[in-house]
């Protein structure tokens, strides 16, 4: 990590998990624990969660995030929910290509950047995931991929609004696998992505911008994960739903 140069961030992507109690329970039960973070602290939860979230983090250091947003502003799409509609809730972050929603509902890369375009223009900061599968990781084309991933999320986005944009690398076999991509796996494809980053607004802009490693890190692996150079961070799954755990990674990147 360089937090010379940007901030390590580390975001719990609660998937689809907890209720609007479990989740009152569970954000004060992590408030206490990283009170003295050294890097930002980000909680995406479900939907249904984003008020009681709000609510449990009101005057702490613990930032809301949603995990996807529909690009129309409104309209007749039953059972989306829009960018402005997060924006007046006061929720700051949305998740953004989740490999899942890539997955299971059919995100391409087009969508994801009409997703990317729609939630910076309401003013949310987006957590925008790439990453390639098994077979793609085995035919040598992680690089190319996750720099045409990058390209075509990042399309239309303007340098000012880069600034509200993290990106988290997640090689999709190590989601929820228990496999995690070694540290220098890690590094070595978050540099790839920064490179692209410079490629397209240049170096002073790629420096700043913040590449997460996402793909079952843990407390135990978070510190080797963290000390690379080009990892700025996390996107934590599982172990953002234990407190304690997700609590030990935050100290691994506030170092
Ligand atoms: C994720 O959902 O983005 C993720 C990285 O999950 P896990 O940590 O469980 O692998």
């Amino acid at each position: 990590m360089n937090k010379t140069l940007r901030p390590a961030v580390i975001a719990g992507n609660w998937k689809m998990n907890k209720t609007p109690a479990e989740t009152t329970a569970l954000i004060n039960e992590i408030k206490p624990l990283v009170v003295d973070a050294k890097c930002d602290v980000i909680v995406c939860v479900p939907f249904v969660d984003l008020s009681a979230a709000l609510d449990a983090t009101c005057g702490s250091n613990i930032k809301v995030g949603a995990q996807n947003c529909h690009f129309e502003k409104s309209g007749a799409y039953t059972g989306e929910i829009s960018a402005p509609m997060l924006a007046d809730m006061g929720v700051g972050y949305v998740i953004i290509g989740h490999s899942e929603r890539r997955t299971y509902f059919g995100e391409t890369d087009v969508t994801v950047n009409k997703r990317t375009l729609a939630a910076l223009e309401s003013g949310l900061k987006v957590i925008l995931c790439v990453g390639e599968y098994l077979e793609q990781r085995e035919q040598g084309i992680t690089s190319e991929l996750v720099a045409m991933q990058t390209k075509i999320a990042l399309q239309g986005v303007s340098a000012e609004n880069l600034k509200n944009v993290i990106i988290a690398y997640e090689p999709v076999w190590a989601i929820g696998t228990g496999k995690t991509a070694t540290a220098d796996q890690a590094n070595e494809v978050c540099e790839a992505i920064r490179a692209t980053v410079a490629e397209l607004y240049g170096k002073t802009a790629a420096d700043s911008v913040s590449v997460q490693y996402g793909g079952s890190m843990n407390a135990a692996n978070a510190d080797e994960l963290l000390s690379k150079p080009d990892v700025d961070g996390g996107l934590i799954g599982g172990a953002s739903l234990k407190a304690t755990d997700f609590a030990t990674i935050v100290t691994a990147a506030s170092k």
